[in-house]
C-alpha cells in the first residue's frame, strides 16, 4: 500500500498578482514530491475547487474578494484536512504571525523567501497537518473508548447489581425459611455465598467509583490541607492503639473536595488497616517539591516487598497477607487516578516489617507559606482527630 507521506503532493496556489503566482509555480514545479499544481487568482475560485484533493495550499491573504485572516479561516474551516502556508505582503509580518495561531501551518514573506525556504515549508507543513490530524482522529478514537467505558460502567452498575441483589435475597430466603433442613454444612455454604456475593458488590462499586473519577465533576475549590486531613483522619477512626500526626501548617490545594479527601481517607484507612504493631504511628507531612507539594503517609506498619511497588496501584491488585480478606484493591488505583488527574504522582517507598511511606504531589497553585522543607519534615504535631 502507497504512504500518504509517498504519494507526490497536490499543490494549490492562491494567488491573485500573475508575477507572484508565476514565480512560486516555477519553484514549486521543480520540486520533486510535488506532482499536481493548479492555480487559481480568488477565494471564490478556490472554493470551486473544494472538491479535489489538494495536500497544501500556498495562501496569498489579500485577494479581490477576500482579505487578511478572513482568507485563511475560510480556506481552514471548509479544507481541516489541507496544510497551508500563507504567503503575506513584506508589510504584514504580524497578520503572518498570528495565521500560525489561526490555523496556518507556515507562513512566508513575499520577496523573503528563495526555492529552498519554500520547499522547506511545503515540506514542514505537510508533515505538521498530517500530525494534527491523525492526533485529531487519535482523541476521537479516545473518546469513543471513554464513551465505551462510560457505557460499561453503566451496564455494570445495572445489569450486574440486579442479578446480584436477586443471589443475595434467595439466598437469605433459604437461610430463614430452611433454616431447619439446612444443618450446619449448609449454613456455613449460604454465609460464604453471602460474603462472596457482598465482595462482588464492592469489586463492582470499585469499577464504579473508579470509573466516575474525571467523567463526573464536582467544582474545583481551594482546598485547605489542615482541614481536610484533620476529616480524613477523623472519617478512619483508628483504633486506640494507632496515633495518626498531621503536620501543622499543610498548604491550601486546588481541586475537587470530595475526591481529595478520597485520596487521604484510602491512604489513610490502608495505614490502619494494614497495621501489625502494637503502637501504629501513621505521620502525615508535607514538602515543597518545585511546582508541586510533595505530600508523604508514613506508617510502621508491615511495609511493602518492592517487587510489588507498582502493582499496589494497578486496580483489583492487592498483596495476599492476612489483612487482605475484605481488600477489593480499588483503593489505591483511585489515589493514583485522581492524582493523575491534577497531574500529580504517586509512589510508594517501604522497608519490609517496618513500614511504608506514601507520596503524592499536588500542584502549588498558591505561593507556599513561610516555611522551608526541612521544617516542614520536622513538623509533626498532635494527632489531628480523635485517634
Ligand atoms: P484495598 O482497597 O483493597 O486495600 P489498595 O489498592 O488500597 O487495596 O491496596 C493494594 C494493596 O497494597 C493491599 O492489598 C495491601 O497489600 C497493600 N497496601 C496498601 N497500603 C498499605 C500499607 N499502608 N501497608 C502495607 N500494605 C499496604
Amino acid at each position: 500500500m502507497v504512504k500518504d507521506s509517498d504519494k507526490p503532493l497536490a499543490v494549490l496556489i492562491v494567488e491573485d498578482e500573475p508575477v507572484n503566482a508565476a514565480f512560486l509555480r516555477g519553484i514549486v514545479g521543480k520540486l520533486a514530491e510535488v506532482g499536481r499544481i493548479e492555480t487559481v487568482s480568488s477565494l471564490r475560485e478556490a472554493h470551486d475547487r473544494l472538491g479535489e484533493r489538494f495536500d497544501v495550499v500556498l495562501l496569498d491573504l489579500n485577494l479581490p474578494d477576500s482579505g487578511g485572516l478572513d482568507t485563511l479561516m475560510s480556506v481552514t474551516s471548509d479544507w481541516p484536512q489541507v496544510a497551508v502556508v500563507v504567503v503575506t505582503g513584506e508589510h504584514d509580518e504580524q497578520t503572518g504571525l498570528r495565521t500560525l495561531v489561526e490555523g496556518a501551518q507556515e507562513y512566508l514573506v513575499k520577496g523573503k523567501y528563495d526555492a529552498y525556504t519554500l520547499q522547506k515549508s511545503i515540506r514542514y507543513a505537510v508533515e505538521r497537518k498530517r500530525t494534527e490530524v491523525s492526533q485529531k482522529r487519535l482523541l476521537r478514537d479516545l473518546e469513543g473508548v471513554n464513551q465505551e467505558l462510560r457505557d460499561f460502567a453503566y451496564i455494570i452498575s445495572h445489569d450486574l447489581k440486579a442479578p446480584l441483589r436477586g443471589i443475595s435475597s434467595l439466598a437469605q430466603w433459604i437461610a430463614e425459611d430452611c433454616a431447619d433442613k439446612l444443618g450446619d454444612d449448609g449454613k456455613e455454604h449460604l454465609e460464604l455465598l453471602l460474603s462472596r456475593v457482598e465482595r462482588m458488590h464492592d469489586l463492582i462499586d470499585g469499577v464504579l467509583q473508579y470509573s466516575r473519577v474525571g467523567r463526573i465533576c464536582e467544582e474545583q475549590v481551594d482546598v485547605d490541607l489542615n482541614e481536610l486531613l484533620a476529616e480524613a483522619a477523623d472519617m478512619v477512626a483508628a483504633p486506640e492503639h494507632i496515633r495518626i500526626e498531621v503536620a501543622e501548617g499543610l498548604p491550601t490545594v486546588h481541586g475537587e473536595r470530595t475526591r481529595l479527601l478520597q485520596v487521604f481517607q484510602n491512604l489513610l484507612s490502608n495505614a490502619v488497616k494494614y497495621m501489625d504493631k502494637p503502637e501504629g504511628r501513621i505521620r502525615v507531612t508535607c514538602e515543597e517539591d518545585g511546582d508541586f507539594w510533595r505530600l508523604a503517609v508514613a506508617d510502621n506498619g508491615p511495609g511493602i516487598e518492592e517487587k510489588h511497588f507498582e502493582k499496589i496501584f494497578q486496580i483489583f491488585q492487592t498483596v495476599h497477607n492476612e489483612k487482605t480478606s475484605d481488600s477489593s484493591g480499588v483503593g489505591l488505583s483511585l489515589v493514583k487516578k485522581i492524582v493523575e488527574m491534577y497531574g500529580g504522582r504517586t509512589w510508594v517507598e517501604s522497608q519490609v516489617g517496618e513500614g511504608s511511606t506514601f507520596y503524592v504531589t499536588l500542584p502549588r497553585r498558591h505561593e507556599p507559606a513561610p516555611r522551608t522543607p526541612d521544617t516542614a519534615a520536622r513538623e509533626i504535631l498532635e494527632p489531628a482527630a480523635d485517634t
